[in-house]
């Protein structure tokens, strides 16, 4: 028996003589305990994955594999340390058993010595057996002394593309060779930290790349507002000096042809700049609507107003159909009105001369609808959902380009939307036209007084105001007092801020139009100091400036400011402003 035992069975005599194979109690033991091991070793990684689930921090998740690693080999010491590439040293990620004395003890490792170094740098188990025999981690003898650590069994951890990220290590306090099992839960503990580490440096570059995408989307949005503001400075005088020249210019039919040309262009730069304004506005959402109750037909009207010289310039004929009851919705005229010109001037824009436009206006139940047809070259079925995206443009090559900016349709999506309303297109495809829909929830009519007070209202007689207008932009000051004297305004003009405010003194204006980065006092502190004088709180104090954000709206009217307008304004529009404001105060502080 006792010879049996070695080897695993014994050959015993049967009861017809005969030898059969009889398994010793010492195999049945061995194997007994082999099972033990592995319902040991299952436990733990059952333990292990429900420790996993219960935690999204990388250091918790590491300490977590590294224990079951330990536990494991039936120790309680290990390390895990990954690489870092700015120090190019292997740093303690996950430490068991081991105090802040030792760790700090231990420093960095350098790849290459001590097993973790080396099972990083070779890509390989590392086995220690005997921390004091072992020449290779002589360096750090004391440190094994110091700490209890007799044998170390190391594996390298490498990620699913093959580069080394560092190593997983337990330690023992006394000699000990690895068993094979143990060199099996080590490599899958190991590959299980890199599954850990690999997933968290995806989320990490992952939020690394959506922070550069916001940032540069906040450039971007910051580039826009910054460009169009500068772009309306240079804009405003050269309006302004048009206009001059239209009511005093030459009769010369060639110059007016220039004139007109130039109009042409400025108009449409006009356009592009506060295309360009309204993309900063939608993306920071700061577009504010003054809601009111609104007439469809004023809205379309406005609408068809505005467009009215892009449609007789391609010899467009435009039907308008209103219904015959009047309509009224909630909302913000001039915003509802942009939604209808952006449609109609597409509508003129896409189509060839001498097309067909209708505007049609119904209602259906507790909606309006409205809908602007044309017959012009139609949208592709594939572009029908993408043109209301920003930036969006129908690629039909180079010579059909109408020099837009693809931000129309999405800004009229979105002030639809602000309203409670949607917008659809329909298109039968290439030169079948364009039918764009927009739906508005409806309110009921106002009474017949309020409507007869808004009449009233409607109403005032421009007078001659005294007018001190103070821009450091010469061209752009001397424009507006030419403007302004045409309209019957007596006009002064200064150029910086001190001038403005002891001009003040001595002119008494009724109206001061300050534009507010300006030498010496800027346009704040000059209507600070007016404000101040007992004459000042009588004096209509207007901002005239390139920045129309929400916020620089608020920060005017709260610096004593009657009005914000932004440059550049359409002069005969601000000498009407000034002439019906009221002698006795402000005028209405909106704009
Ligand atoms: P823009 O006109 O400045 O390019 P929009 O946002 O207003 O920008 O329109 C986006 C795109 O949708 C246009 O470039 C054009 O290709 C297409 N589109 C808009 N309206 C029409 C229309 N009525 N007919 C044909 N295509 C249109």
């Amino acid at each position: 028996m006792a010879l049996g035992a070695r080897c695993g069975y014994v050959l015993l005599p049967d009861k017809r003589g005969a030898f059969r194979r009889r398994i010793t109690v010492d195999v049945l033991r061995e194997t007994q305990e082999r099972l033990a091991e592995q319902v040991r070793d299952l436990s733990r990684l059952y333990d292990l994955s429900s420790r996993l689930e219960q935690t999204h921090e990388l250091p918790e998740q590491l300490l977590a594999i590294l224990q079951c690693a330990a536990a494991a080999h039936g120790t309680t010491q290990g390390l895990i340390c990954l690489f870092d590439d700015s120090i190019k040293r292997l740093v303690v990620a996950a430490r068991a058993g081991f105090d802040d004395a030792a760790v700090r003890a231990l420093g960095s490792v350098e790849p290459g010595t001590g097993a973790s170094g080396r099972a990083f740098t070779e890509r390989r188990r590392v086995i220690v057996m005997d921390t004091e025999t072992d020449p290779a981690v002589a360096p750090y003898r004391e440190l094994a002394r110091a700490t209890n650590v007799r044998a170390v069994h190391s594996v390298p951890l490498i990620s699913g593309s093959g580069e080394a990220m560092g190593a997983l290590s337990v330690h023992f306090s006394t000699p000990h060779f690895p068993s094979e099992r143990e060199m099996h839960q080590a490599d899958l503990l190991a590959q299980k930290a890199v599954l850990y580490i690999e997933r968290r440096r995806a989320e990490e570059a992952l939020r690394a790349s959506a922070r550069r995408l916001e940032e540069a989307d906040r450039r971007k949005d910051q580039f826009l507002a910054t460009l169009a503001h500068e772009l309306r400075n240079p804009l405003a005088p050269m309006r302004n000096a048009l206009h001059f020249m239209q009511l005093r210019g030459s009769r010369d039919p060639e110059m007016q042809n220039a004139r007109d040309m130039i109009d042409r262009q400025v108009r449409q730069m006009v356009r592009l700049v506060d295309d360009l304004m309204e993309v900063s506005r939608i993306t920071l959402g700061q577009i504010q609507l003054q809601s009111e109750l609104v007439p469809l037909a004023i809205v379309i009207t406005n609408a068809v107003e505005v467009s009215r010289p892009l449609i007789d310039a391609a010899r467009h004929h435009l039907t308008v159909e209103l219904p015959s009851e009047p309509l009224y919705v909630e909302g913000d005229s001039t915003r509802l009105s942009q939604v209808l010109q952006n449609l109609l001037n597409n509508a003129a824009k896409y189509t060839p001369p001498g097309g067909q436009i209708t505007l049609r206006a119904d209602r259906d139940g507790d909606t309006a609808i409205i809908r602007v047809r044309d017959t012009g070259i139609g949208i592709p079925p594939a572009m029908l959902d993408r043109v209301f995206e920003m930036f969006t443009q129908v690629d039909r090559g180079s010579a059909l380009s109408q020099g837009g900016l693809g931000i129309g349709l999405a800004l009229a999506q979105q002030l639809t939307q602000m309203h409670g309303g949607r917008i659809d297109v329909t298109s039968d495809g290439a030169g079948q036209g364009s039918e764009f829909t927009v739906r508005l929830p409806l309110c009921a009519a106002p009474s017949a007084v309020a409507e007869a007070a808004d009449r009233a209202g409607a109403f005032h007689r421009p007078a001659r105001r005294r007018v001190l207008v103070a821009d450091d932009n010469i061209d752009g000051a001397e424009s507006l007092r030419l403007n302004l004297e045409i309209h019957g305004h007596e006009v002064r003009a200064v150029f910086d801020g001190a001038a403005a405010v002891s001009l003040a003194e001595e002119f008494r204006p009724q109206i001061m139009v300050l534009d507010l980065g300006m030498p010496k006092l800027d346009g704040y502190e000059v209507c600070r100091r007016v404000r101040e004088r007992p004459w000042g709180d009588a004096v209509t104090i207007i901002a005239l400036t390139g920045w129309g954000q929400e916020q620089d709206r608020r920060r005017t009217l709260e610096a004593g400011f009657d009005r914000h307008l932004v440059k550049p304004v359409d002069p005969a529009y601000l000498a009407k402003l000034i002439g019906e404001a009221d002698e006795s105060g402000p005028i209405a502080a909106v704009g």
